[in-house]
C-alpha cells in the first residue's frame, strides 16, 4: 500500500518551527516510502481562518522545498462531514447536548474540587425525549457529542511511543459540532483521513488523547460507511522546546519569515529539524536525498526535542560552505562569479555576508594598519610581483627567499596591504580576482 501522509495546518496563523517540523517529518515519511504527501487546510473555523495564512503556508512549504503532491481544503468538503454525521447519528454514536459553557465549567470545577478528573458526566445522554424536546422548545440549539464506546480499551501501536492503551471511561465524549452547526476538528479530520487514504498520521504528542478518541471515530465510520477501509497508523513525536527546556512563546512565533530575515538557508532548517529529537546526530547535510534516506521514525526519542539557535547558526555556516554557485548566484553581489564565490564561501556564516567580502575584490578597501618596518617590505613586494596563474604563491615564495621572512611576518603585511584586514578569504584565491594592476597599486599605496 502506498504511503500517504498529510500535513494539516489550521490557517489561523503563520507556521512556526514546530509546525514546520511536523510538515517536514510527514514529507520525509512519504518520500522515504515512495509515497505521497498531502497538504490539508483545516479551515472549518470560518471566523478564524484567513486566506492570507493559506497563501503563506503554501509559500513557506515551497521555500522549504516541501511541496505537497496535492492540496485539500476542509471548507470544500462540508457535505462529507454532514454525511458522516448522519451515519454516526443513525448508528447512535452522536447525541445532542444542551449545557451552556458556564454549566460545563461549573461541573468541571465541582469535579476538580472533589479531586475527580474533569470528565463529561454524560448528562445530555441521560436526557429523555421529553427533556430534549423541552430544551428545543426553549430555543436552545444543541451542540453534538460523539459517544465513546466504554466497553473496550482503546489500543494502538504508536510509531514513536510504542504500544498505547487508553481507558475510554477516562475520556470525555468529545464535542464534534457546535450549536451553530460548525465543526470541531476531530470528526472532519477522521473523515478526511479515510477519504484521502491516509496511511500514516504523524503529529505532535499533544494529539495523543485525540488519537484515542479518533480511533473510535474511525472504527465507527468504517463500520457505518467504509467497510473496506483501515484505520491509519499513528505516530506522535515529542514536542519541540526551547533550549531552556520549556515550550517558549518565542518558538511559537518563530517562522519562515524570521529565518529568512536571519539569512538561514531552508536546507539548514531541514537538516536540523530532520534530526533533532532523534538518536541520529544533527549534521550539516545539504543533500536532501540523504536526509530522506536516513529518516527513520524508530530513531525518534520520547524526550522533548530542544531547539537551539546557536546550533542553527553553526549548521548554517557548514551548509553554506557546501553550496554550489548555481544555487546561490541570484543572491550574490553583482559581478561576483564562480571563482569569487569559491574564494569567499569558506568565510561565510550566511550568504548575505558575501557582499562584504566581495568588496575586498572590488574595493575600496580600508586603509591598512602597518608597522613602519613593513613599508619597505611591501615596496619590495610590489617590485617582486610577477603575474602568473598563481601569483600569490610565486610572490610569497620569492619574498621568502629574498627577505628571509616567514609565517605571519611574511604573510600578514601582504594581507593587510591587499585587503585592509588581518583575516579573510584565501589570498591565493583573492589575487586573481583583484587582478594584477590593482594588486600592484595596493602594494605600492601601502608602501608609500
Ligand atoms: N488542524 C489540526 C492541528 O493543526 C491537525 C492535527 C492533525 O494533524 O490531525 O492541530
Amino acid at each position: 500500500m502506498t504511503t500517504i501522509t498529510r500535513f494539516a495546518p489550521s490557517p489561523t496563523g503563520h507556521l512556526h518551527v514546530g509546525n514546520i517540523r511536523t510538515a517536514l517529518h510527514n514529507w520525509l515519511l512519504a518520500k522515504k516510502n515512495g509515497g505521497r504527501f498531502l497538504l490539508r487546510i483545516d479551515d472549518t473555523d470560518a471566523a478564524r481562518s484567513r486566506e492570507e495564512y493559506v497563501d503563506a503556508i503554501r509559500a513557506n512549504l515551497a521555500w522549504l522545498g516541501l511541496e505537497p503532491d496535492a492540496e485539500e481544503r476542509q471548507s470544500q468538503r462540508l457535505e462529507k462531514y454532514e454525511a458522516a454525521f448522519a451515519a454516526l447519528k443513525e448508528a447512535g454514536r452522536v447525541y445532542p447536548a444542551y449545557e451552556t459553557a458556564q454549566e460545563l465549567e461549573l461541573k468541571r470545577k465541582i469535579q476538580l474540587g472533589r479531586g475527580l478528573p474533569p470528565i463529561y458526566d454524560r448528562g445530555a445522554l441521560a436526557l429523555t425525549d421529553e427533556q430534549r424536546k423541552a430544551n428545543e422548545a426553549a430555543g436552545t440549539a444543541p451542540h453534538w457529542r460523539f459517544r465513546l464506546d466504554h466497553e473496550e480499551p482503546i489500543r494502538w501501536e504508536d510509531g514513536v511511543r510504542g504500544p498505547q492503551e487508553f481507558d475510554a471511561t477516562q475520556l470525555s465524549d468529545p464535542v464534534i459540532r457546535r450549536a451553530d452547526g460548525s465543526w470541531l476538528y476531530m470528526l472532519p479530520s477522521a473523515v478526511d483521513d479515510l477519504d484521502m487514504g491516509i496511511t500514516d498520521v504523524l503529529r505532535g504528542e499533544d494529539h495523543v488523547s485525540n488519537t484515542a478518541v479518533q480511533i473510535q471515530m474511525f472504527t465507527a465510520l468504517i463500520a457505518a460507511l467504509r467497510p473496506a477501509q483501515q484505520i491509519p497508523r499513528f505516530a506522535h513525536e515529542a514536542l519541540l522546546v526551547g533550549k531552556e527546556g520549556k515550550l517558549s512563546k518565542r518558538l511559537g512565533s518563530l517562522g519562515c519569515d524570521a529565518f529568512r530575515e536571519r539569512d538561514i538557508e531552508p536546507e539548514t532548517l531541514i537538516a536540523l529539524l530532520a534530526r533533532l529529537g532523534t538518536s541520529q546526530p544533527v549534521e550539516p547535510i545539504a543533500d536532501r536525498e540523504r536526509i530522506v534516506e536516513t529518516f527513520d521514525l524508530a530513531t525518534f526519542g520520547r524526550a522533548p526535542a530542544k531547539f537551539d539557535d546557536t546550533e542553527l547558526d553553526r549548521l548554517n555556516a557548514a551548509i553554506v560552505h557546501q553550496m554550489a554557485f548555481e544555487d546561490v548566484a541570484d543572491r550574490l553581489p553583482a559581478g561576483m562569479d564562480e571563482a569569487g564565490w569559491h574564494a569567499v564561501r569558506p568565510n561565510l556564516a550566511h550568504i548575505g555576508e558575501a557582499g562584504g567580502w566581495w568588496r575586498l575584490v572590488t574595493g575600496p578597501i580600508a586603509p591598512p594598519r602597518l608597522e613602519e618596518e613593513d613599508r619597505a617590505y611591501l615596496a619590495e613586494a610590489a617590485a617582486t610581483l610577477e603575474w602568473s596563474d598563481d601569483p600569490w604563491h610565486s610572490l610569497t615564495n620569492a619574498l621568502k627567499s629574498r627577505t628571509g621572512r616567514k609565517g605571519k611576518q611574511l604573510f600578514m603585511p601582504l594581507r593587510q596591504a591587499l585587503t585592509g584586514l588581518d583575516h579573510g578569504p584565501d589570498m591565493s584565491e583573492l589575487l586573481p580576482l583583484i587582478g594584477e594592476d590593482e594588486v600592484r597599486a595596493r602594494l605600492e599605496r601601502a608602501a608609500a
